[in-house]
Parts: structure tokens; C-alpha cells; sequence
């Protein structure tokens, strides 16, 4: 298939200017008859990895997906684009799906939606056997393994199906795999030759917020005053706060729905109906809400409780701005909910359950409370390095930072410790520091210490903050156990008898909700931009669709900021394809005329491609760098050397290998590997903890090794396994 043409149906079919990162690779992948794996983020853009090659191929792409309630979103959706789609699942009436199966079996079906238990349905085999598949499509992928978290039986029926249709190449998809899930996915589904696709975690146009818990509610009225008439889900602890807190929001003016799982179920299903059709902006959920949904504009997602792992919370935060434009999520954090959450979490009564309980909600503490980068700490959670010192879309990046003169508190901070007998947590010995009365202390005697109120001019989260630090210096150590404990170390003995000095960064004042990042930064009409969304809601409620088929938000921003006046020139709008020209072209450009004549605004010029150029120039960008590290690594240079040369950390230049390695290139890596002995045991500790985290490995070489040294050996066997299965 020549290159135009995929452009050719993305602009036709879809409406769009270019590919989002991998898409394009992963395309002719299929188009080249070898099965893809694709694990790619929320809002990465994976169906349109199987939408459009079932486009360019002459027979029939089938799509297997757990989602009844997605399917008829995805349907409408492909359909609204002038494509022939259907689905077939228990919602069907018998009528209704056989006229499905004759439409499919006369060709007038390009994509089929299936559900996995159809495949196992009497009758339904010799269905298939009529037809002329050319691609199979697996969503959410995962559900294939038992070491999922979501394991569906019915997913292992699809061994079968590929067996009977070997000729048709399989793209699996899912946004959550560890390495043994995604090798699992490999096995089961019997994927040959087939390549992977792993996209970055990161989400760039999300930025990410801890508050302190105080004063919460007023600080949400705020967020959604700055929101209003947004799509906003706001995520509670307990059934009872959503009602709760939909009621007091209610009140204040911004008409809140509550969703939880105890709701009825017509209910639960109006509410959702009602947020997607943005009849309802703002959700107060548990968590139960959001995995049928696929809305891709919600623009604010808030976590009023703390939530119970970083894995939920990247999950629920990653409903946030599918559509790529910039979005927000922010958390409020108290440690009293950590407290909340222990009391459930002892009442579990296997011990294995109960560790990890523990163990997640302990990160999660740690994200709430670091000293660092958000993003930096979410992307190495999932064993990623973020390239960049200041990510520009955290708090604690964009609120500018002092240095001050630590060495004071720092010295009573280690003593308190000391003196309480390093057998206590920070709540504690905050506690002692500030001269708190609770029944602990004055049990144990520590208002009796002489560090006992020493620090009354710090606030409990300063003093947080600060012992944070010191972790990070290697000051504190933590003996782990059911009551996390502190201990001083070598060093912070070290620092206490010395009397060195130490300084120590914190924000300049209190903590800036991280803006939004405009990574498309158009200047558009705000005003023009909330009649093209009244008027796409009209139009969407004339068909009963939700208003996102009808454009997206991205779609009605570049029209608010060119004013296109001209049909040719509404159809260079990106997002605007065919169909959609032909369905609402004229309508809309009326209200764009009208807008326009009233204000006395000209249409600005349109650049053909636009996305493409702006893509490639993001991609010589960041080619470039990693095009300056393979050089020297080339020479034989080591990772420190090349590290001093470009004045960049050994972390960062380890990420463009790993980034070079992902995208194909053969390194040769001989003379940064460690001696062949050491070799062989960590190349054996990565085959029985797998490669996602980098930390179970480390543990199990008892720190032997350094995480560079980890991370090269991994990228090491991410070559080999893939040349074995290219033989
Ligand atoms: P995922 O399934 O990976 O979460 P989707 O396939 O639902 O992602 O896509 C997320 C959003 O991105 C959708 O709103 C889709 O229309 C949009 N999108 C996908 N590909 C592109 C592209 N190449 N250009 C612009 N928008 C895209
Ligand atoms: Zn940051």
C-alpha cells in the first residue's frame, strides 16, 4: 500500500492531519500481515490502529471486545464518519442480529464488533466460516491472563479463532500489562513474529495537583468555577460522600449527579447517559465510574480521598483528556485518610491481601508526599524515566522553589528520633517536635523529652516535607513492618556529630495548582468557541448522539481560532473528514460567518499538513538528541563519559538507549554490560520477577546491582528476545 494513501483515508475517514506517535508504525504492521501487540495509554489513540487498515483490506476486520456498553459508542462513532461498522452482543434482539449476519456475509460491513462469549455460541462458528477476514482486533488484551487483574475465560476462546483464520493478522491492545501479562497475551494468542509497541505512560497534557485537605470544599468550588460547563468527575471514598457532596455542590450551583454502585441501575445508566451527552458536567463517583466511558473531553478529574494505589489513581486520573488537550487532575491529600484507610485494610484477613494493601497505599503516601516531580514519580512507578528536570505540568514543578538553611531543624528533627527510641513514624515524632497533647505521647512520656515542642513555628506538612528530604539524603532510614518506623543512619549520625551544615529547597509559598499546558497554544475565540459547542449539542440531540462524534472540542477550537468561511477551508479543519463535511459543513460555517460578520474577524490561513509538520519537527527534536547519544555510543564510549559530554545525567542517557532500543535500532552494548557472571544472574533475576519493575529485581540481588546496571542488562534482553523471534 503506498504511504499517500493511508494519509489519504486518515484525512478522508477520520478527519485527521497525522498520526499520533506509533499509530502509523503499527498500521503498516498490520497492512504487512504480521501481528502487532500495542500497549499504548488511555487516549493514545489505539483504535484507530485497527480502524483504518480494515479500510485499505479487502475483507472483513472482526473486533473482539469485553465492553458491551462501548460498543454501540464505537459503532456510532465509526458510522458518523461514513463507516460501515456493526456489532453483534447480548443486547440484540435475535431479529436484529440477523440482520447483522446477512449484512456482514453480503459485504456491507467493513468492522464487526464482537463480544468474546459469542464465539462459543452455537451456530456462530459456522457464521465465520462464511466470511472473509482479513484483520483481528483484541481490546483490552489483558483480559486474556490470568495474572490480570480482569480475567475474562471467554478470551481464552480466541486461541481458536486465530487458529481457524491463520491468513488474518492480530493487533492485541491494552493500556495495562505488566511484563507477565504481556507475555502471557504473547503465548495465549499465539502471536508470531509479532512485534511490540509500548507508548510512553506519560500523558503530556495532564497536569497533576496535591492539595493539602483543608478547606477542600471551598478549593473545589473554585476548581469548578474555573471549569464550568466542563465534563468533571470527582472521585469520594465511600458511597455516602458522593451523595453528600453531589447534595452541598448542588447547592452552590454547579448541578452535581452522584454515581456509586449501590445506585439502582436505570439511575446509574441515566447518569452516565446524561454526562455523555454533556447534559450533566460534573460526576461525584466511586470508583465504579468511568470503565464504560470513553467520553475523550472530561477536563478535570478530582480526587477528594486519597486513593488506594498509584495504579487506581494513574487509571482514574487517565480519564482525563483522551482527546489530547490539556487537562487536570487534582488530588487532596490528608494523612488522616491514610489512617481511614489502614482501619480497612487491618480488617482484611488474608495476609498476602492485606501486605499488598499496604504496600500500594504506602506509594501512594509516598507520591502525595514527595519532594519531587510528580509525572517523574508516576513514570518511574511504571519503570519509565521522564527526561526532563522540570515537567512544566506538576505543582511541584511549576511553583518556584527556595533554598533556605536546614541544618537547625534537621538536627532536631534527628534528634527527636533519636530520642524517642527509633520506634516510632512521623505522625509521631511531628507530634513530639511540635508539642502536640495527644494520648500517645503523654503514654509514653514524650512531653517530658527535651524535644519535646522544640519546633512549634513549622506546620505538620513543612516538617513532612522536611523528613522527606532527609529520606532522600539517606539521613532516615524506614524499618518496614505493619507500622512503618524510622530509623537515623550512618550518615545522619554522621551530619548530627559533625555539625555540617545543610540546605534544603522548598516551595516559596504554598503550593500552586500546575496550569493546564497548551501543548497546541491557539489563541482561539472563547466566545465563538462556546456557540460551536451549544451548537454541536443541538445537533448531537437531534440524532441522539453524544456531541463528541459530533466534533471534537479540539475540532471546534481550531474553528474558533482560523474562523474557516469556506467549505474548502472548514475541510483542511483537523477532525473534519468527509462525512462530517457533508453532514454539519454548512451548518457550522454559518455560525462561524455569522460570529465573524458580527465582530469584523477575518479566516486566517489554514497550513496544509499542519500536524505533520508540527510532528516532524517535535520528532527532530527529540531525534536529535537521541541521534547525538547513539553516535557516542557508538564510539565505545561508557554511559558516564557520554553523560560528561553532554552535561545530561547517566539516567537520562540510559533512557535514549532505551528509547533507540524500542524503536528498532540493534546496539551493541557489549562494552557497557557487566562482566559475563553477573551477567547471567541478573539476566536470571529478571526471568523469574519480570522486567516491568525494575525494584523486585534489585531486591532479589540483594542491591548488588545499581539500576543503570539493571536497566542496561534489560534493554540487553529486550534485543535478544526480539531477534529470537524474528528467526
Ligand atoms: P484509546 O483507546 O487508546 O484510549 P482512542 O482510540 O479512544 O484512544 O483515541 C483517543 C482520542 O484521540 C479519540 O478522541 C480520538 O478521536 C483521538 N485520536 C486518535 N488518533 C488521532 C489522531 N491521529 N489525530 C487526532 N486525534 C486522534
Ligand atoms: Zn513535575
Amino acid at each position: 500500500m503506498p504511504e499517500a494513501s493511508i494519509y489519504t483515508l486518515l484525512k478522508s475517514h477520520f478527519g485527521y492531519d497525522g498520526f499520533r506517535p506509533l499509530q502509523e508504525e503499527i498500521i503498516e504492521n498490520a497492512l504487512s500481515q504480521r501481528d502487532s501487540l500495542v500497549l499504548m495509554s488511555t487516549g493514545g489513540g489505539k483504535s484507530l490502529c485497527y480502524q483504518l487498515p480494515a479500510l485499505v483490506l479487502g475483507g472483513l476486520t472482526l473486533v473482539i471486545s469485553p465492553l458491551i456498553a462501548l460498543m454501540k459508542d464505537q459503532v456510532d462513532a465509526l458510522r458518523a464518519n461514513g463507516i460501515a461498522a456493526a456489532f453483534i452482543n447480548s443486547t440484540l434482539t435475535a431479529s436484529e442480529a440477523s440482520r447483522i449476519y446477512r449484512q456482514t456475509q453480503a459485504g456491507q460491513v467493513k468492522i464487526l464488533y464482537l463480544a468474546p462469549e459469542r464465539l462459543t455460541s452455537p451456530g456462530f462458528q459456522d457464521f465465520l466460516q462464511t466470511l472473509n477476514i482479513s484483520l483481528i482486533a483484541i481490546d483490552e488484551a489483558h483480559c486474556i491472563s490470568e495474572w490480570g487483574h480482569e480475567f475474562r475465560p471467554d478470551y481464552r476462546n480466541l486461541k481458536a479463532l486465530r487458529r481457524q483464520f491463520p491468513q488474518a493478522p492480530v493487533i492485541a491492545l491494552t493500556a495495562t500489562a505488566t511484563e507477565r501479562v504481556r507475555q502471557d497475551i504473547v503465548t495465549q494468542l499465539g502471536l508470531d513474529a509479532g512485534r511490540v509497541f509500548q507508548s510512553s505512560f506519560n500523558r503530556p497534557n495532564l497536569s497533576y495537583t496535591v492539595k493539602p485537605k483543608r478547606d477542600s470544599f471551598q478549593e473545589l468550588l473554585d476548581l469548578l468555577e474555573l471549569h464550568r460547563g466542563e465534563p468533571a468527575i470527582i472521585y469520594c471514598f465511600s458511597r455516602r460522600d458522593t451523595e453528600e457532596l453531589a447534595a452541598d455542590l448542588s447547592h452552590r450551583g454547579f448541578a452535581a449527579l452522584p454515581y456509586h454502585a449501590g445506585l439502582d441501575s436505570a439511575v446509574r445508566q441515566e447518569t452516565q447517559e446524561k454526562f455523555i451527552r454533556d447534559q450533566a458536567p460534573v460526576i461525584v463517583a466511586t470508583i465504579a465510574f468511568g470503565m464504560g466511558i470513553d467520553k475523550p473531553d472530561i477536563r478535570l478529574v478530582v480526587h477528594r480521598d486519597l486513593p488506594k494505589s498509584v495504579e487506581g489513581y494513574y487509571q482514574e486520573t487517565g480519564r482525563a483528556g483522551r482527546d489530547g488537550l490539556p487537562s487536570e487532575c487534582v488530588l487532596f491529600y490528608s494523612y488522616g485518610d491514610k489512617v481511614k484507610q489502614d482501619f480497612f485494610i487491618n480488617r482484611m484477613e488474608d495476609a498476602t491481601e492485606k501486605g499488598n494493601a499496604e504496600e500500594k497505599l504506602a506509594r501512594m503516601v509516598e507520591f502525595c508526599e514527595t519532594p519531587g516531580c510528580r509525572r517523574r514519580f508516576l513514570l518511574s512507578y511504571f519503570g519509565e524515566e521522564h527526561p526532563e528536570d522540570n515537567c512544566g505540568g506538576c505543582d511541584v514543578c511549576v511553583t518556584p522553589r527556595e533554598e533556605f538553611d536546614a541544618t537547625e531543624i534537621a538536627q532536631k528533627i534527628l534528634s527527636a528520633v533519636i530520642r524517642t527510641g527509633e520506634r516510632f513514624g512521623a505522625n509521631h515524632v511531628i507530634g513530639v517536635l511540635r508539642g502536640a497533647r495527644t494520648k500517645r505521647i503523654q503514654e509514653t512520656g514524650h512531653d517530658k523529652l527535651s524535644v519535646y515542642g522544640i519546633a512549634p513555628d513549622f506546620t505538620q506538612e513543612e516538617l513532612r516535607e522536611i523528613i522527606n528530604s532527609l529520606f532522600d539524603r539517606h539521613f532516615l532510614l524506614k524499618n518496614e513492618g505493619q507500622y512503618p518506623t524510622f530509623a537515623v543512619s550512618q550518615a545522619g549520625r554522621g551530619f548530627l556529630q559533625r555539625r555540617e551544615t545543610l540546605t534544603l529547597s522548598r516551595a516559596q509559598r504554598s503550593r500552586e495548582t500546575a496550569p493546564v499546558r497548551d501543548a497546541s497554544a491557539l489563541e482561539y475565540d472563547q466566545a465563538l468557541f462556546e456557540r460551536l459547542r451549544n451548537w454541536r449539542r443541538r445537533h448531537a440531540d437531534k440524532k441522539g448522539l453524544p456531541p463528541y462524534m459530533v466534533f471534537s472540542d479540539a475540532s471546534l477550537q481550531e474553528m474558533a481560532y482560523y474562523m474557516p468561511q469556506r467549505l474548502e477551508s472548514f475541510a483542511r479543519i483537523n477532525g473534519v473528514g468527509k462525512a462530517k463535511l457533508d453532514e454539519y459543513g454548512e451548518s457550522f460555517l454559518s455560525v462561524i460567518r455569522h460570529h465573524a460578520h458580527t465582530h469584523g474577524l477575518q479566516e486566517k490561513p489554514i497550513p496544509t499538513r499542519r500536524r505533520e509538520r508540527e510532528r516532524d519537527r517535535t520528532a527532530q527534536r527529540s531525534g536529535s538528541t537521541h541521534e547525538e547519544t547513539k553516535r557516542l555510543f557508538g564510539q565505545k564510549l561508557t554511559i558516564h563519559q557520554i553523560a560528561q559530554q553532554r552535561g545530561l545525567s547517566e539516567g537520562t542517557i540510559i533512557g535514549h538507549l532505551e528509547r533507540l532500543a524500542l524503536a528498532g535500532e540493534e546496539l551493541d552494548l557489549g562494552h557497557v554490560l557487566p562482566p559475563p557472571e553477573y551477567l547471567d544472574r541478573i539476566v536470571a533475576a529478571f526471568q523469574a520477577h519480570g522486567a516491568q519493575f525494575l525494584a523486585p529485581v534489585r531486591d532479589s540481588l540483594g542491591d548488588a546491582h545499581t539500576y543503570e546496571e539493571l536497566r542496561l542488562v534489560r534493554i540487553y534482553l529486550r534485543q535478544r528476545d526480539r531477534l529470537d523471534e524474528g528467526k
